[in-house]
């Protein structure tokens, strides 16, 4: 199988290959082609070539093609999932997910209206509000969820009538393209681009005169470089950037129930999850309880291979993010307690167990920063008025719960968390119908929903008087 790039409807070898390590082993399976600046070009003038006829296409054959794009999909799923775990690490079943939940992202909007809004209908005038298409747009992606953040980003950019050059993270660009190779007689020339880089192309991408929108999901440090360098082209821009999620449990939770919640939380996907939890408040009542129930279930918890089938947690994706993660466990060791987990598994790969520091608070980096990993220190508190404060006090605004049997209780706390979301009883809980976006340094702008699809689009007013 060969990995190409996919411009102008055709697969293309590209300038070069890029080798991807199997963080299973941290060796090299698979390599794939790498696309120069000049192969960005060709994407781009194609996009704006297709954008002249797809944003003319009328939205039944927009929402068609999304829909045609699922069943592909949904007929590829073992072949995709296998390749998933290969590159990004993830157990099989939990990239069985990620396949299915892209597909499910492709028929949601494939089912969603952009109607034409009427403002007034007076005697003096009728006022209409359309949505436009923007035209070539560029999406840049991170590597925890490389197919389904394709899956986000390709199905209301098409949906919208825009065309879309699409790159994504240089560690996990396989899944990508392969969908990419399925699909290619299916999208018009030039309406879908996908290449795959070598962590050079991000800051041509966003400067290219070419391209009308940004949509960046990825670290908040390559946002603030993202948002500079659309500055002189005044190119429309999304934000999805990182987290720092607290969780707050209240007195009355049952800690045993509660951890079980508490670890998926922390733990799904290594961690590697902007709405991770990465951050944990317990209350002094509870603080011994949660913490021996925390651990239990993380000391239970299998590390092996993705393809493993018992594996429950699979390697840290890359190198750069494993070493950064013992690193943060190394310093946080010293300011707080190692509970469970703290080091390496003594084989070939970049996988770490499931940590847990206890007796650590605000000020120290694995609390104030984002770990993205399978870290979580747990802090204890003793006023809710305290917790709320720690909670709040950062630059990120991803996501934050609050945990409690007492509705009420619950939903007050909740009202006073800074961030996009705050859950109840849950936490990470996202979906195309309901608008995702960070507070403060954690995004500008949302996805999904009416909203986020305002985003795609160019707000047209038709107003004519009646007089
Ligand atoms: P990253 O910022 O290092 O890289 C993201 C992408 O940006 C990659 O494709 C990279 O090649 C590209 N890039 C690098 N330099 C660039 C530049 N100067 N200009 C433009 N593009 C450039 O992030 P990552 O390590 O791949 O992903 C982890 C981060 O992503 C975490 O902070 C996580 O919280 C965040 N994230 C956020 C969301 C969200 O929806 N808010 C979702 C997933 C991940």
């Amino acid at each position: 199988m060969r990995y190409e790039l996919l411009i102008d409807g055709q697969l293309n070898p590209g300038g070069g290959s890029i080798e991807v390590i199997d963080p299973a082993s941290g060796e090299v399976f698979e390599h794939c082609a790498r696309a120069l600046p000049e192969h960005l070009d060709l994407a781009v003038a194609a996009a704006s070539r297709a954008f002249a006829s797809w944003s003319q296409e009328p939205l039944a054959a927009r929402q068609a093609l999304l829909t045609a794009i699922a069943e592909v999909i949904e007929n590829n799923v073992q072949p995709l999932a296998n390749l998933l775990t290969r590159e990004q690490g993830k157990p099989l079943a939990d990239s069985v997910w990620e396949v299915n939940g892209a597909a499910y992202i492709f028929r949601y909007y494939a089912g969603v209206d952009i109607p034409v809004q009427v403002l007034e209908d007076s005697p003096q005038r009728r006022v209409e509000q359309h949505q436009m298409p923007l035209g070539v747009v560029g999406a840049i992606l991170p590597w925890n969820f490389p197919l389904f953040m394709a899956a986000a980003k390709i199905a209301p950019t098409l949906l919208a009538g825009n065309t879309l050059i699409l790159k994504p993270a240089p560690s996990t660009p396989l899944t990508t393209l392969h969908l990419g190779a399925l699909i290619k007689d299916l999208v018009p020339p030039g309406v879908l681009n996908l290449i795959a880089d070598f962590n050079d192309l991000g800051p041509l991408i966003t400067a290219h005169p070419g391209i009308r929108k940004i949509g960046f999901t990825g670290s908040t440090q390559t946002g603030l470089k993202v948002m500079g360098s659309v500055v002189p082209t005044l190119k429309r821009l999304t934000l999805e950037l990182g987290g720092n999620d607290a969780g707050i449990v209240l007195e009355d939770c049952d800690p045993k129930v509660v951890a079980a919640k508490l670890f998926k939380a922390a733990f799904t996907n290594n961690g590697q999850i902007c709405v991770a939890l990465k951050r944990l408040y317990v209350p002094d009542a509870l603080y011994e309880a949660v913490c021996e129930a925390m651990v239990e279930i993380a000391e239970a918890t299998v590390v092996g291979p993705g393809v493993e089938p018992d594996s429950q947690l699979g390697p840290i994706q890359n190198q750069a993010q494993y070493e950064r993660v013992l690193s943060l466990i190394d310093s946080a060791s010293q300011q707080g307690k190692i509970i469970a987990g703290g080091n390496a598994l003594e084989r070939p790969g970049y996988f770490v167990r499931p940590t847990l520091i206890r007796d650590i608070g605000n000020g120290s980096p694995l609390v104030d920063e984002e770990q993205f990993g399978p870290v979580l220190p747990i802090i204890r508190y003793s006023t809710i008025e305290q917790a709320v404060a720690w909670a709040n006090d950062t630059s990120f605004g991803l996501g934050n719960s609050v945990w409690s049997d007492d509705a009420d209780r619950a939903y007050g706390v909740a009202q006073q968390l800074d961030s996009g979301t705050v859950w109840i009883n849950q936490h990470g809980d996202v979906g195309p119908n309901v608008p995702f976006g960070g507070a403060k340094m954690s995004g500008l702008g949302v996805e999904y929903a009416a909203e986020g699809l305002a985003e795609l689009t160019q707000l047209k007013i038709i107003n004519r008087a009646k007089h």
